[in-house]
């Protein structure tokens, strides 16, 4: 297996596997928008690509990674897979229908996508993950849109989690979770980091340390992200808007300015309940 080497900040997932803080988001995109977008970022700077089985695009976002000529070593790739793949062995399965659809033969990360709690295999989906990473067949493993209890119950068996890809913006700041997170070493993953480009952008918080630092309202949003030791991944097809989301790191938030933006959270938790939503 090729080792990933990073380029720009990252942080320790597992032991030896690092993470690149800012990845490349996907969804809603496919085909050649997908491909486009995918061969681009990586020319901007991007080592960090997040796909799923659900986004339909993971063959788009393989050939994006081929066009873009960066040997497939130097990159983080993670992809997520679908309900019907929840079991020891069906875990195995959904890993060779992704890697077949990317055109790779290992992945960096591998996430149940949905707890899917009435069907309630995913601690045996988290089961065949860590035996699929024991094996080398992907470098880690996680969960997205698991809640604490869905958390519990996957660290009652003995595994530990390394990563939950989770909803993450200042109004949906969720620090209950976050704080079962940092109790147990599981590194949080924004997605929708950027409140997906809404009206959090607009408010003072963001907007008054953007105009002082000679930034954008964006960056200082993922700035804030990555401050607080979390990976986000936000999506743009926009040349421009994929490299200022990428240029984060060389400018900090004061601990006020910090403060500040969490205190943006509305309490209201993330559009989609987890409990009742499912793919
Ligand atoms: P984001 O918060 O990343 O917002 C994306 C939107 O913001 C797009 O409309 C984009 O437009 C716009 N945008 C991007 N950069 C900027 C900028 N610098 N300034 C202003 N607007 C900007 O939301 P997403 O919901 O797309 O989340 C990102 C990724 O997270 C997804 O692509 C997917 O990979 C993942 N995800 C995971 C889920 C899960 O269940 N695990 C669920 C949902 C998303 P434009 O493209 O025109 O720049």
């Amino acid at each position: 297996m090729s080792r990933f080497k990073a380029a720009g900040p990252t942080a320790e997932l597992t032991p030896g596997v690092n993470i690149p803080l800012i990845g490349m988001g996907t969804w809603p995109m496919k085909g050649s928008e997908a491909t486009e977008a995918v061969r681009q970022a990586i020319d901007n700077g991007y080592r960090h690509v997040d796909t799923s089985e659900n986004y339909e695009n993971e063959e788009a976002v393989g050939e994006g990674i081929r066009r873009s000529g960066v040997d497939r070593g130097e990159l983080f790739l993670t992809t997520k897979f679908n309900s019907r793949w929840h079991g020891r062995d069906a875990v195995r399965t959904a890993f060779g229908h992704a890697t077949r659809r990317l055109g790779t033969d290992y992945l960096d990360l591998f996430l149940v996508h949905w707890p899917n709690p009435a069907q309630g295999r995913f601690v045996e989906a988290c089961e065949g993950l860590q035996q699929l990473a024991d094996e080398g067949f992907i470098r880690a493993w996680g969960v997205s849109n698991f809640k604490t209890e869905h958390l519990q119950q996957v660290q009652h068996v003995g595994l530990v989690v390394p990563l939950n890809q989770v909803q993450l913006d200042p109004e949906c700041g969720q620090p209950a979770l976050l704080a079962h997170h940092r109790a147990h070493g599981v590194m949080t993953a924004a997605y929708s980091p950027l409140g997906r480009g809404g009206a959090v952008l607009g408010h003072p918080a963001l907007t008054g340390p953007a105009e002082m630092l000679g930034r954008s309202p964006a960056q200082v949003l993922l700035r804030w992200h990555v401050q607080h030791g979390r990976v986000a991944i936000p999506k743009s097809a926009d040349a421009g808007r994929q490299r200022e989301n990428l240029d984060v790191f060389s400018f900090s938030l004061t601990p006020g300015q910090l403060d500040a933006i969490d205190a943006l959270d509305t309490g209201a938790g993330p559009r989609l309940d987890s409990d009742a939503f499912f793919h």
